[in-house]
């Protein structure tokens, strides 16, 4: 029986061909590849200047870092994340406020985030769930009335459209952040990256990234360096760039067969699924659809060679976040309503009609 897991990487020779080329060469990091996939991204977001990092979650920290966002502020996300958007502000010694979700989008509510806007809130960090960008506009009107930062946790979303705006764009935000891990759209194996329009947070990235070292003025010259800041070694490899811009190039067809895929679910299963909003083109990243009996729908999946997963846990109800901050089950409903009922469904670029059919036989007989 073949096993459909709920995403995977897409790699073909173009792919492999390129990180070859890079074992071949002088420089396995620190060389070429690294500048030339960040301008690949710039190019395809419209951003101005990007920093590859190790991963989001590294990019995520940095972010916040570069902000200044420390000790007594407060950040707020959406409880329907990956753990990493709201990990990375105690990181930086900040602490994290949620603000519960829109029922069709399952996206971070801008309504709700006013309500737990403080003295203390300093950045709100929407994440695009599924690849569907968050209404980004309206967060932006909060941020600038409060005179709060956006950063943008875009790891379900490279590829995404906001209108007429490339996520990535920064057009409603001061920065963006992307993953490139192997259950997300485009992979590096591991890796990351952060785009941002200001010169001055685009150097303090930089040198976040790398030890905080500085090497500018008469130091590019010779040995000089300086180290002004506490940084980390963040860095992204050129073996993992090299891939980074092979994949990069398959974007939009990706993209494409996502978006078909949804559509076929959409069309051919009658289950409640997310919504896509007016303002959105999504480049989905999940597919997930709320049953009943969650549980045993997806034991008898697996059963079925269905390797399922539920996106997410509410990370309020994680028992680090119950016991640092309070939180406790009944603070955000209609997140945990989602919680409660929601199931990803196999979602790549290489199930082709075939596989949908058999997935969609399966599927009936689970629910
Ligand atoms: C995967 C993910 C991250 C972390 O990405 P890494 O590259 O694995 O560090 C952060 N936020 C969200 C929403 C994610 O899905």
């Amino acid at each position: 029986m073949k096993i459909y897991n709920y995403g995977k990487q897409f790699l073909d020779d173009t792919d492999k061909k390129s990180v070859q080329e890079v074992l071949d060469s002088d420089y396995l990091t620190c060389g070429p590849k690294v500048k030339e996939f960040e301008e690949a991204i710039c190019k395809y977001t419209g951003a101005k200047y990007c920093v590859s990092v190790s991963s989001a979650t590294a990019g995520l920290h940095i972010a916040m870092l570069a902000l200044g966002v420390g000790y007594g502020d407060e950040i707020i996300t959406t409880p329907i994340t990956f753990l990493a958007s709201a990990n990375c502000a105690i990181y930086a010694g900040a602490s994290v406020k949620f603000a519960d979700v829109e029922e069709k989008t399952i996206n971070i509510n801008p309504a709700e985030i006013k309500k737990h806007l403080s003295e203390k809130t300093k950045a709100i960090v929407p994440v695009h769930f599924a690849g569907q960008s968050c209404n980004m506009e309206e967060i932006y009107k909060i941020a600038k009335e409060n005179n709060l930062y956006i950063i943008e946790d875009a790891a379900h979303a490279i590829g995404s459209n906001y209108k007429d705006t490339k996520v990535g764009s920064c057009k409603f935000s001061d920065m963006t952040v992307f993953s490139f891990h192997p259950v997300k759209t485009i992979t590096t194996g591991e890796g990351g990256a952060v785009t941002t329009n200001n010169e001055e947070l685009y150097k303090r990235l930089l040198a976040l990234r790398s030890h905080g070292m500085y090497k500018d003025g008469e130091m590019k010259n010779n040995w000089e360096y300086e180290m002004r800041i506490l940084g980390y070694n963040y860095r992204m490899t050129d073996i993992q760039a090299a891939l980074g811009i092979s994949q990069l190039k398959k974007l939009e067809a990706f993209k494409r067969r996502r978006r078909e895929i949804v559509e076929f679910y959409n069309k051919n299963l009658n289950l409640k699924h997310i919504e896509e909003a007016e303002y959105s083109n999504a480049c989905f990243h999940l597919y997930p659809v709320m049953v009943n009996e969650r549980k045993d729908f997806y034991f008898k999946a697996r059963e079925n060679g269905l390797n399922l997963q539920v996106h997410y846990i509410p990370v309020h109800l994680q028992p680090y976040y119950k016991e640092k901050f309070g939180y406790k089950k009944g603070d955000y409903p209609v997140a945990e309503e989602y919680y409660d009922h929601c199931i990803s469904l196999p979602l790549y670029p290489e199930l082709n009609s075939k596989d949908l059919d058999e997935i969609i036989k399966r599927l009936r007989k689970c629910l």
